[in-house]
């Protein structure tokens, strides 16, 4: 994968890679893997969070996904923090694994995940392969960077930089989510 550039045909991509690889020239966006699942669940809620519209981080859907993340494999896996862009965890046997509470909302933690294989690969020239776990429901789901996931990682990256570049938050629309998502009172009160 590493040595296969036929997947990255965009400049903004190309600009992205080079700029993350020298420290020194900084990226136009800092894109963390939360901006990544954001942008798979509402851009709305990823341009609050790109102007500093925090959420409260203490309700309890929060909490018990962290607490769920915390207290899960423990034993099996390390924690790193790379460039202050990604936050992952390295099981023993070298995969990198995402802990999330359901599968419910399957597309986001994935896209997370196929973000951090990618930036190993296109970054640090590091190839791994991905584990999404939901120990609370017993299961887990391999996952892989091939042609087709970077794809979509690098379309995902430009809607990001586009979302985050816009000067005003992208049109109200009723989602799925909004019922339990904490900007609720921004966007229908
Ligand atoms: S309340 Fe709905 S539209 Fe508003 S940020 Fe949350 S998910 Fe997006």
């Amino acid at each position: 994968m590493t040595d296969d550039l036929s997947y990255s045909g965009s400049d903004r991509i190309d600009d992205l890679i080079e700029r993350e690889r020298a420290p020194h020239r900084e990226p136009q966006v800092r894109i963390t893997g939360l901006m990544v699942q954001y942008y798979h669940v509402c851009q709305r809620e990823l341009w609050f969070m790109s102007r500093g519209i925090d959420i409260d981080r203490g309700t309890a859907n929060i909490r018990r996904g962290s607490y769920v993340d915390e207290h899960s494999y423990r034993d099996n896996r390390r924690s790193f923090s790379i460039d202050g862009r990604i936050s992952l965890d390295l099981l023993d046997d070298g995969d990198v694994m995402e802990v999330k509470v359901s599968s419910k909302l399957e597309e986001p933690p994935r896209m997370q995940l196929l973000y951090y294989l990618w930036y190993l690969d296109r970054i640090h020239g590091v190839e791994k392969s991905g584990v999404l776990a939901y120990p609370e429901e017993r299961s887990r789901e391999s996952v892989e960077l091939t042609e087709d996931t970077a794809s979509e990682v690098e379309a995902t990256l430009r809607g990001i930089i586009d979302t985050v570049d816009a000067e005003s938050p992208p049109k109200l629309e009723k989602k799925p989510y909004c019922a339990s998502c904490l900007y609720q009172d921004i966007c229908w009160l």
